[in-house]
This record gives C-alpha cells, structure tokens and sequence, in this order.
C-alpha cells in the first residue's frame, strides 16, 4: 500500500497528460507552465509511452495548480477543455485499455452507456496503477465517480472543488458514450478535507 505521499504517476499518463495539454494550450503556453512548476525536462521531450514511474502524484498537482495560476480566471476552463483532450486521447490511442475496441454502445440504455465508459476509465486507471481506488456509486439513486487516489489535488489545499481536469475527462466521456451533454459536478475534494474526490453526473442539457 502507497500512502498519498508516495504516490507516482507512470510514464503513459504523463505522457496523455501533457500530449492533451499542448493540443489546448499550445507549444508556448505548456512550456512556460513546465517552466513555473520544476518540469522543465519535459520541455520538447515527453515521457515513453510505457508503465515506469514518471513523476510524484503531488508533481502532477502542482502541474495543475501551475496551469490554474498562469491562466487565471481561464485555467479552470482550460484544465476542463485538457481534461476532454485527455479522454479522446485515451480513445485513441489506449482503446483497448479503456475497454471500447469494438463496442456496440446503441444498443444499451443511456445510463448503461455511461456506466459503461466511467467503469472502463476506473478500470483503465486502476490496471495502470494497482494503488489506484477508483469506483462508481449509485447510493440514493444518484450516479457518481469516486477516486480516492486523485492525483490532481494531491497535496493541495482549497476550500472548494479544485479537480478540473477530471471534470473535463467524465464529460467528454459521458458525451462520448451518449451522443448528449452531462452536467458533471465535484461535489467532494481530497483538497478541501473530503476523503474522496466524487463526481456526479446530472441532467442532460437538451
Ligand atoms: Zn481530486
């Protein structure tokens, strides 16, 4: 068992993250974030699409607080627009991974179709990382997804919500597998003294 301060990110998702943060924010934007926050190396240089440790959990969160304060008023769209590249990158390149090579979604219910694709990125997430605690919950008739090893907050301190880019991810998921728009809310933060980062999934905007 890893406590949080140990926590790593493998080299694959570093590499998703970054690939998806230079589609939203360019060559320029994402170096001078690389720059403000010790990453510097990645600089021009991504990691090897491969399964070795890359960086400290609280790196990637510092990575994300970086963007927050470079942008400011804007980075929190930012980190939901990366988020949504992050999830097309999966589907691209790590289809099999994410369990939806070949896939006949039309044929299920809207809420199986998303349940479907948050399991599969739950799972995607846990076979990359065995430490990785990433569930969904339908207690009171409401669907969620909860990770209690959320890298993005790690170490962070916030009175609100700070996951952005999991926002960003679980929509463009949830549109990918049903055509519609979700409304997708943190209502819980590890950064804001929750035991759990919990996402819900709400109405579809018409
Ligand atoms: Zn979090």
């Amino acid at each position: 068992m890893t406590t949080r301060e140990d926590a790593v990110i493998i080299n694959s998702l570093v590499r998703q993250a970054l690939t998806s943060m230079q589609e939203v924010m360019g060559d320029n934007g994402l170096n001078a974030v690389l720059k403000t926050c010790g990453l510097d190396r990645f600089v021009g240089n991504f990691p090897p699409n491969d399964l070795e440790p890359s960086i400290k959990a609280s790196q990637y969160a510092q990575l994300n607080q970086a963007i927050e304060d470079f942008y400011g008023r804007g980075g929190k769209g930012i980190l939901r627009r990366v988020g949504r590249a992050s999830f097309q990158y999966g589907v691209r390149e790590q289809a099999a991974l994410l369990g939806v090579a070949g896939v006949a979604l039309k044929v299920m219910p809207q809420k199986e179709r998303i349940k479907f694709i948050l399991n599969g990125m739950a799972n995607a997430l846990k076979k990359s990382n065995p430490d990785v605690d990433a569930h969904l919950d339908e207690s009171g008739g409401i669907l969620a997804y909860i990770e209690s090893t959320c890298a993005i907050c790690n170490g962070r301190h916030s009175e609100k919500p700070i996951c952005h880019l999991y926002v960003g991810s679980i929509s463009e998921a949830v549109q990918w597998a049903t055509g519609k728009e979700y409304q997708v809310i943190e209502t819980h933060c590890i950064a804001k003294g929750d035991e759990y980062c919990r996402f819900e999934i709400g109405d579809a905007r018409e």
